[in-house]
């Protein structure tokens, strides 16, 4: 474990690097996590005065097949998310991304045409196997997961938390986490990782 250049020594290690989960270096490849990235592109829009509030709660929606989902925020701006692209490491913001999220928000909120585009975005989810999260102890001593949360680590981020808390100080997993814990995937091969 390195921080600043420096190594520290760590009786126990917590490995949540997101995407890179996969590929952290200094991990023995066979303990490294099945962790893969999940392209998503996000926009931030900003709805015009007269309009707000456009909507007043999220808006989920399935147009042709793609999911889209619109959130309001409380200074009148909308993200609209999020695309789900299976490219490796890439965070580039592409047209055809941008594109296919406004024509599919429109389709469910056709005022969003008038909202200004202030920030587009792309970013890499962790994703495992079975897109579900691997959290608990791995493959070495002392080595414990925090990982895998795909589209949902911010939502699972305090449950996965007080789970890895009651890891370190009581020595078990909650009952609720144990299915996720990394030993589902001995059996498996690894995803590549890209
Ligand atoms: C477009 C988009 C929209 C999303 N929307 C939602 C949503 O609405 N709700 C939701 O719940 N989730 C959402 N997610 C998913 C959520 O962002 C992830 O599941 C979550 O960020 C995973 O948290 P994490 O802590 O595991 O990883 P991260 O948040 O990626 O944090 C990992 C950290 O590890 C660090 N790191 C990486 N490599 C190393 C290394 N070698 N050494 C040390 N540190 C390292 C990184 O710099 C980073 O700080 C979305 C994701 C995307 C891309």
């Amino acid at each position: 474990m390195r921080h600043g250049g420096t190594a520290v020594a760590a009786d126990v290690v917590v490995l949540a690097a997101g995407a890179a989960s996969g590929r952290v270096p200094g991990v023995p490849a066979a303990a490294l996590p099945p962790v893969r990235p999940v392209k998503g592109q996000i926009l931030r829009l900003r709805v015009p005065a007269p309009l707000r509030p456009l909507i007043s709660r999220t808006v989920r929606g399935t147009v042709c097949g793609n999911p889209v989902y619109l959130v309001p925020r409380a200074d009148g701006e909308l993200v609209l998310g999020a695309t789900s692209e299976e490219l490796g490491f890439d965070e580039t913001v592409t047209a055809g991304g941008v594109h296919a999220l406004l024509r599919d928000a429109q389709a469910l909120v056709p005022a969003v045409g008038e909202a200004e585009l202030v920030e587009t975005a792309a970013r890499c989810r962790p994703g495992s196997p079975d897109n579900a999260p691997i959290v608990g102890a791995g493959a070495l001593p002392g080595l414990v997961l925090a990982t895998g949360h795909h589209r949902n680590g911010m939502l699972l981020a305090g449950v996965t938390g007080e789970g890895i808390a009651d890891l370190l100080t009581a020595g078990e997993l909650p009952g609720h986490l144990r299915p996720f814990a990394p030993g589902r995937f001995a059996a498996r091969e690894p995803a590549p990782v890209p």
